[in-house]
């Protein structure tokens, strides 16, 4: 059974007794109430590639009483998520959708509004992810071709090219950081190559890993439509799936022939409350995750205005990723990406060292009180695990979240090797 304790709160009506300092001054008022008597309770370190750590302000904010989701101070809220969403990403144009649901929700967006029963869509696949995209397309009668990368590697832009210039498709789906290899494929090529050879197919990404943590010029660059979570490196509890489209992509869902292929997913319920929402005015077609949502303005908030710019948290993300990669490597783990131009800037993926078994480390960092998460890629899901370093552990390097995963690393690799010597 679960015990109160577990999501107990630590009350101090005097003092501060955070262990961690934390940076109040740059929050806004309506997440203030009272934070200075808030600490989260001591828990094991969560560096899996989502959920991720989040700041005591997030989990804090996350307890807001009860607020009514048709009332004018929920609405502002609202409003400013959708405002900060699109900074996240770089976007003037982008539509925002913040929907109840996990990242999973955002391909059933995709299948059910832009692409029509019967037409085709390209799935750049670079691993798991790719493959569960793929198939949820095809659950709303989409016909799905794959360019399929190996093992450890991003697909490649001549195969791409190829197959786009074979077919006409609705669709290209491309995930930023395959979250089973942490491989990186690069989005702005993708899209260029896109825009040269058939401009008028619609550039999907799945930025569910790389949202917050690798920079992503969305109008820039030319994408349709990116869809992410609030659990990766938006910093936020699971539990809130977060899109954003393009003008152009809105336009096609506008202009199909046939009816949205969902009830829930429709944009045509949605987009409505997401403009009203935007005036700072409530609207209704399902509740939104009232609670949530205040967590995932005052993590917007921080990423945004908080200690260091958004350059610089992308910046900090690629330096502690280098060094997380690098020190692993000298100490005999060997990266899964195939190279350091296709390596994820948010999360590592580690092959254990010749004659061991992520059983070997993975539950020996558990021990050190440090979670980090197995394999998922079907075919080398037996030898290698997989570290996050995204949002709160990699922004605020005086936590030492870091310095402890490295430490881990090694303490826990030689007590493997002591063990079979
Ligand atoms: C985690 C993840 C998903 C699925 O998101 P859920 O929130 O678990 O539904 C999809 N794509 C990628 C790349 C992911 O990392």
């Amino acid at each position: 059974m679960p015990s109160f304790r577990s999501w107990h709160f630590n009350f101090s009506s005097r003092s501060l007794i955070s262990p961690r300092p934390t940076s109040l001054h740059n929050l806004r008022p309506v997440i203030h109430r009272n934070m200075t008597k808030f600490t989260q309770e001591p828990h094991k370190l969560l560096v899996i590639p989502g959920p991720i750590e989040v700041t005591d302000e997030v989990l804090y904010a996350n307890a807001h009483p009860s607020m009514s989701h048709m009332s004018p101070d929920f609405a502002k809220v609202f409003g400013d998520c959708i405002r900060m969403t699109r900074e996240v990403l770089y976007s003037k144009e982008g539509q925002p959708f913040l929907i109840s649901g996990s990242g999973t929700l955002g391909w059933d967006q995709v299948s059910a509004n832009l692409v029509e029963p019967g037409e085709s869509a390209l799935v750049l696949n670079s691993g798991y992810f790719s493959d569960a995209f793929a198939d949820c397309l095809q659950v709303y009668g989409a016909k799905v071709d794959q360019v399929k990368a190996p093992v450890g590697g991003a697909v490649d832009l001549g195969d791409v090219e190829a197959a786009l210039k074979a077919k006409k498709y609705k669709i290209v789906t491309v995930t930023h950081v395959d979250t089973s290899t942490a491989v990186l494929t690069s989005i702005k090529d993708v899209a260029a190559v896109v825009k040269r050879v058939s401009p008028e197919t619609l550039v999907v990404v799945d930025g569910v890993c790389s949202v917050a943590s690798e920079e992503i010029k969305f109008d820039d660059w030319g994408i349709d439509v990116i869809l992410t979570a609030s659990q990766k490196g938006l910093g936020t509890p699971p539990g809130l799936s977060v899109l954003v489209a393009s003008p152009r992509a809105i336009k096609t869902f506008e202009t199909r022939s046939v009816p949205v292929t969902s009830y829930y997913g429709s944009w045509k319920k949605w987009l409505p409350i997401m403009q009203t929402y935007e005036k700072n005015t409530a609207g209704y077609f399902a509740t939104p995750p009232v609670n949530l949502v205040y967590a995932y303005h005052a993590s917007l908030n921080q990423i945004l205005h908080g200690s260091v710019s958004l350059e610089e948290r992308f910046a900090r993300h690629r330096e502690v990723s280098q060094r997380v990669k690098v020190e692993a490597e000298k100490l005999g783990y060997r990266g899964v990406p195939l190279g350091a131009d296709v390596a994820a800037n948010g999360m590592t993926a580690l092959y254990v060292p010749e004659g061991l078994k992520p059983t070997d480390i993975v539950p020996r960092l558990l021990k050190k009180g440090i979670v980090v998460a197995g394999g998922l890629h079907p075919a080398i899901k037996e030898k290698y695990f997989r570290v996050g370093h995204m949002g709160v552990s990699v922004v605020d390097q005086s936590r030492g979240d870091i310095d402890k995963v490295i430490a881990g690393l090694k303490e826990s690799l030689d007590e493997a090797k002591a063990e079979k010597a």
